[in-house]
């Protein structure tokens, strides 16, 4: 497998299986502290200690008025949906995680997708006022790979069509927009604190929401409606945050800037070593946004690469680098969906053809930057290779 490029550097095959991504824990020793002290009071779940320190240190890291905690992104989702009694059609993106459609549908909302813009693969604000009917009664956007959304002029035209602005914010922990969390634009966010995002609890999510009634509203939802002992005040779920989960996010939090550091560091290099190849590019940074380098996408115009993204996909996997096709297949291209008549290919030609060209590249905490270099040295060396080489022995 050894092989040099045009610059004489050899690439390698990489001894064990290296993934998309690979969750950050904190020393165990650690963790078996807090553990002990679980053990002696014996409170496992229900707004126990730890959950309300978590809301608290959360609202305070995030810079956010109210943090509730959940048992994953997906229900919290679902809650956010809930607590501000969305109905009829919700405007959202195809290209995002299944998650974010799935909670609208088990509302029994309709998704309507709208097409992304091709600069950060976010939903294309210009193309929303045409989607908007008489049943349309919120848009559900995603900060796709932790890049935000335009969310300046996403509010205005929610403002002025009176909807409700919901962010999938699951990729975006920490992001800030000149100094301002990407959690403080729109009426809710959505966190998922899940082990492949860049702060994990396990599993986990939030609702970072703007006053304390909302808050109040969120936490009988997500404790079957319960307002006290013996007053349930709405059907709510079980979709509560236990004590193991809110401990482990204590834990994480203090070690967030150093993950953050990490990743940027992978991110810069791929960013140099990438940005020579034709045919291979990725996405810009905006100046005024402070990123969580959650995901490293880059993106394969076959036409000058001469090669597929999935040719790429599968020639990384022979080194064992085993990137993601996020968001391959696009959501509006699943069962469920695709009747519908936003979804038609014809509708979403930005995101069909992004999700034809996306391959993520592994990145996260402990990724050795040879890999990064290697990962690098193979794409390039890729596009040269002669097809018939590769076939023919
Ligand atoms: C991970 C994810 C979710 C769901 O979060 P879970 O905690 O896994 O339930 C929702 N939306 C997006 C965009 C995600 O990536």
């Amino acid at each position: 497998m050894n092989k040099t490029n045009s610059l004489g550097q050899r690439v390698f095959k990489a001894n064990k299986k290296i993934t998309v991504t690979s969750p950050f824990l904190p020393p165990l020793k650690e963790v078996t502290a807090f553990l002990e002290d679980i053990w002696q009071r014996k409170w496992l779940t229900n707004q126990g200690e730890y959950h309300q320190a978590l809301e608290k240190e959360l609202a305070t890291f995030l810079k956010v008025p109210h943090v509730a905690l959940f048992a994953n992104g997906t229900l919290a989702l679902f809650t956010a949906l809930q607590a501000l009694r969305i109905t009829g059609e919700v405007i959202t993106t195809p290209f995002s995680f299944v998650a974010t459609s799935h909670a609208l549908w088990w509302n029994n909302i309709k998704p309507v997708f709208v097409d992304i813009e091709p600069e950060y693969c976010t939903l294309d604000y210009e193309k929303i006022e045409s989607a908007i009917t008489p049943q349309t009664t919120g848009i559900l956007p995603v900060h796709v790979y932790g890049h935000p959304c335009q969310v300046e002029p996403l509010q205005e035209i929610a403002d002025i069509y009176g909807l409700h602005l919901i962010y999938d914010a699951a990729h975006a922990f920490g992001v800030t927009i000149s100094g301002q969390s990407v959690m403080n634009f729109g009426d809710l966010s959505i966190l998922s604190f899940h082990a492949t995002k860049v702060y994990n609890t396990f599993e986990g999510g939030a609702i970072v929401c703007h006053d304390s009634r909302t808050k109040k509203r969120i936490s009988y939802l997500k404790n079957f409606g319960f307002a006290g002992e013996t007053t349930v005040v709405a059907p709510g779920l079980n979709a509560k945050m236990n004590e193991f989960q809110a401990g482990m996010g204590l834990l994480q939090l203090k070690y967030f800037d150093y993950v953050v550091k990490k990743r940027r560091k992978i991110s810069l290099r791929y960013q140099e070593l990438l940005a020579q190849i034709p045919g291979i590019s990725f996405l810009k940074s905006a100046p005024e946004v402070e990123y969580n380098y959650a995901y490293f996408p880059i993106f394969v115009d076959e036409g000058i690469y001469g090669k597929s993204r999935d040719e790429l996909y599968e020639h990384l996997k022979g080194y064992n680098y085993f990137g993601r096709r996020y968001f391959y297949p696009l959501i509006s291209t699943f069962n469920m969906y695709k009747s519908l008549p936003s979804a038609e290919a014809k509708n979403l030609p930005i995101a069909t053809r992004i999700a034809e060209e996306v391959l993520c590249l592994p990145i996260y905490p402990d990724l050795d930057i040879q890999h990064v270099d290697n990962i690098a040295t193979i794409i390039e060396n890729f596009r040269s290779e002669d097809d018939r080489l590769q076939v023919g022995n």
